[in-house]
């Protein structure tokens, strides 16, 4: 393995995916539905097959969801975006981001992104040769409802310097569930504006917001939409986490940055599906209302019975994910040691938080797990009920 990759060795979510697998455990680790996506979406893919959408693609993404990605920010964010030159379509949102880094980042600059990150960001950072500048997001305490995640601007501030290229954000944020408030979002504009920075922003959970939290597209804010990517999928909006759909929008030249290193990741997308996630986007407003309602319901029915069972649980604003405090409840306080032993405990999986953070700051989250409740509602209400007899 090549210097630059030392250290990112099989994701947690592998390892505990096979755990579960292997011990028959409900699996609330790895953050995918159990339910189909809209039938309009499904319908179009089946359609697509055997057809000429089976041939390459074009390479930035096909006319019709270049299109309907532009008309979705617009409708949903004010944003308007030429499908043509500032819209570009990439394998997920993890090839965006891996694709932005590689043609925006020099070997040395640095990137400033909230810490504990989403696992791929780190190692798309490092196959740059980039340098990751952490603020640390700090917990809320447990059990304690309308507590949210929060930061020290004095830490954003000082991790800026003078090699500093972008900064990275992904908001609402996965694991934490944070949905960054307007007020933090002019914070990181300040900084970004007065440093000259690019920002990248990672929305793929844009429509999965509970009620009380409003997600604001960091593009939105003045000064910010010439020198930002935001960054989506139709991965969590349709159930689709299998089909890598997702999107790059920015300014042409940003985006023809990153296109030219998708060009070489992956060349083009799977054909089928990209007509299938332009009518999903196209969906009426009431779908995307209802997504979040549903989900909200099941993080309520997540986080009661966490709670019930005797684990200390943070309720998040949005996403799939709640986190759980282990201090109250093991000696040792380790969760990596609790998930372990959750599979022969309660016959659950959920991945242990410390893998958010990054190399040497593993302790901050040492302490946190995190459950997924994307999952139908037997299957919630069985882990629940497992929890709750755990011995
Ligand atoms: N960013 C975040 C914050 C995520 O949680 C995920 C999904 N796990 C991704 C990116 C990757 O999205 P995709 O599956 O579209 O590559
Ligand atoms: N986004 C999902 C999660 O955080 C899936 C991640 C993955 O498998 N890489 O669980």
């Amino acid at each position: 393995l090549a210097g630059r990759l030392q250290g990112f060795g099989t994701t947690v979510f592998a390892e505990m995916s096979a755990l579960a697998t292997a011990t028959g455990s409900i699996n609330l680790g790895q953050g995918f539905p159990d339910t189909p996506g809209p039938a309009e979406v499904l319908d179009v893919a089946r359609a697509a097959i055997g057809t000429d959408a089976d041939q390459y693609p074009p390479g930035p993404g096909t006319p019709g969801l270049r299109a309907a990605i532009a008309a979705h920010l617009e409708r949903f964010r004010g944003l308007s975006y030429d499908p043509d030159a500032e819209v570009l379509v990439t394998a997920g949102a993890t090839e965006a981001l891996t694709a932005a880094m590689l043609a925006l980042v020099e070997p040395g600059d640095e990137v400033v992104l909230f810490e504990p990150v989403y696992d791929s960001y780190a190692a798309a950072v490092a196959m740059a040769g980039g340098v990751l500048r952490p603020v640390p997001l700090a917990p809320p305490p447990a059990d304690t409802d309308g507590a949210v995640w929060t930061f020290d601007p004095a830490d954003l501030r000082a991790a800026v310097g003078p090699r500093t290229k972008l900064l990275l954000l992904n908001t609402p944020h996965n694991p934490t569930g944070k949905v960054f408030s307007r007020a933090e979002l002019d914070l990181v504009a300040e900084v970004v504006l007065q440093a000259g920075l690019l920002l990248v922003t990672d929305e793929v959970y844009e429509h999965l917001v509970f009620s009380g939290a409003g997600h604001v597209s960091a593009a939105t804010l003045p000064g910010l939409r010439e020198r930002t990517l935001v960054v989506g999928s139709g991965g969590k909006t349709f159930s689709t986490t299998g089909w890598k759909v997702g999107w790059a929008c920015g300014p042409a030249p940003l985006v023809a940055a990153v296109r030219t290193a998708k060009q070489f990741l992956t060349y083009v997308n799977a054909g089928p599906f990209q007509p299938a996630i332009a009518a999903g986007l196209a969906l009426p407003d009431a779908y995307f209302a209802g997504i979040a309602a549903d989900l909200e319901r099941r993080r309520d029915v997540l986080v009661a019975g966490l709670r019930a069972a005797g684990l200390p649980a943070i309720a998040p604003e949005a996403t799939y994910f709640a986190m759980v405090d282990v201090r109250g409840v093991r000696d040792d306080a380790d969760g990596l040691a609790f998930c372990r032993d959750l599979p022969e405990r309660a016959g659950v999986v959920a991945v242990p938080a410390g893998a958010f953070w990054t190399a040497g700051h593993a302790d901050r989250g040492r302490h946190l797990v995190r459950f997924a409740f994307c999952k139908r509602d037997e299957v919630l209400t069985e882990a629940v009920d497992r929890l709750s007899r755990m011995s």
